[in-house]
């Protein structure tokens, strides 16, 4: 599981389709950033933050619906990984809450690379 993944994307910086890392927390986009100029763009940290908790509460709520069709469909994976699956819950909550922050962080230490012109 991974809380990054690459992705063709245009940059509003260098106006170029180029390939962007896209930092997730749960489902939610909390930062990009351009490989080839290097920009990052990141989200309101308050804004992102009760996102994310609003994203969480429904991921939680739909919990045991999503078990229950993942149980249905298949029995016995569902039972070998589920010990995992539970314990990996914490420190996956816990990772996801470092990539808001950090790219929270990120957006607040950098100065504007561009000017907006309106
Ligand atoms: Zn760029």
């Amino acid at each position: 599981m991974t809380t990054s993944e690459s992705a063709y994307l245009h940059c509003e910086s260098c106006h170029q389709l180029a390939v962007h890392t896209v930092h997730y927390a749960g489902r939610l986009v909390v930062s990009t950033r351009c490989e080839a100029c290097r920009t990052v763009v990141a989200r309101d940290a308050g804004e992102a933050r009760t996102e994310y908790l609003r994203d969480l509460e429904q991921r939680l709520q739909s919990k045991p619906r999503r078990l229950l069709r993942r149980a249905l469909s298949d029995p016995k994976g569902f039972v070998t990984t589920l010990p995992t699956r539970v314990a990996a819950q914490p420190s996956k909550l816990a990772r996801e809450w470092r990539t808001l922050l950090t790219a929270s962080r990120t957006r607040n230490a950098e100065p504007p690379t561009r000017v907006d012109p309106r």
